[in-house]
């Protein structure tokens, strides 16, 4: 419990607050607000915070989790985490009127992916099983991929052909552990072809090199 006159001292990491994909993402649901009207369907929560999501909801966006949870003729706006194939096609063959506010550094893991996939490479993707980013980055490339989250996935697994392997990574992971993973990815694979840690987004790097500051201060 903190008393009345104990003295905190507060420091404010810089950077801080919502990257430019969630700020974009944000922009998009207020624009397309105040375009088309409310309501406005939004698949999956904009960003993690509740604060912000109310007031988005007041405002007139309705979150849903899948798109036959939408009406017919509904303004359809994907959040800035990205959507597999699947949920793309299921709006279009509703004829669903769509903004996509995928971010584009999700975007380009997305290209990544297919491009490996495109030269029949096995495509190993670093990240958090059921994350949303990942359920749209596992949707988005062909002939399907291989989801590791920990060094005990990778001792786990088995590709085709251990010459024509590639990995991409969730863009919001943790750098240090995701070294670790790549390591070993590395040592299992010694021609794996991957961007090292740099499908991290900057704002994850940049954020998480601040947190690391202010910890050794
Ligand atoms: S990829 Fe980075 S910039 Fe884009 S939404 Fe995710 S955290 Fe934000």
């Amino acid at each position: 419990m903190i008393t009345a006159n104990r003295k905190l001292k507060v420091i404010l990491a810089q950077p801080r607050g919502f990257c430019a994909g969630v700020e974009r993402a944000i922009s998009i649901v207020e624009e397309a607000i105040r375009i088309y009207g409310p309501p406005v369907f939004v698949r999956h929560e904009i960003v993690h915070n509740k604060r912000v999501v109310d007031e988005l909801k007041n405002k007139g966006a309705i979150f849903v989790d899948e798109v036959s949870d939408i009406p017919d003729g509904g303004v359809t706006i994907f959040s800035a985490h990205g959507i597999s194939e699947k949920v793309e096609n299921q709006a279009r063959l509703r004829s669903l009127p769509v903004i996509d506010a995928t971010c584009p550094l999700v975007s380009k893991v997305h290209k990544e992916g297919q491009h490996h996939a495109t030269k029949n490479r096995d495509v190993i993707l670093i990240g958090h099983a059921s994350h949303p980013e990942v359920e749209g980055t596992m949707g988005r490339i062909k002939g399907g991929v291989h989801l590791v989250t920990n060094i005990e996935d990778v001792k786990n697994l088995q590709v085709r052909d251990e010459n024509k392997v590639a990995y991409v990574t969730q863009t919001t992971l943790s750098v240090d552990d995701t070294r670790e993973i790549i390591a070993e990815l590395k040592e299992k694979f010694p021609n794996i072809i991957g961007p090292d840690v740099r499908d991290i987004c900057y704002a994850t790097q940049n954020r998480q090199a601040a947190v690391r500051n202010i910890a050794g201060e």
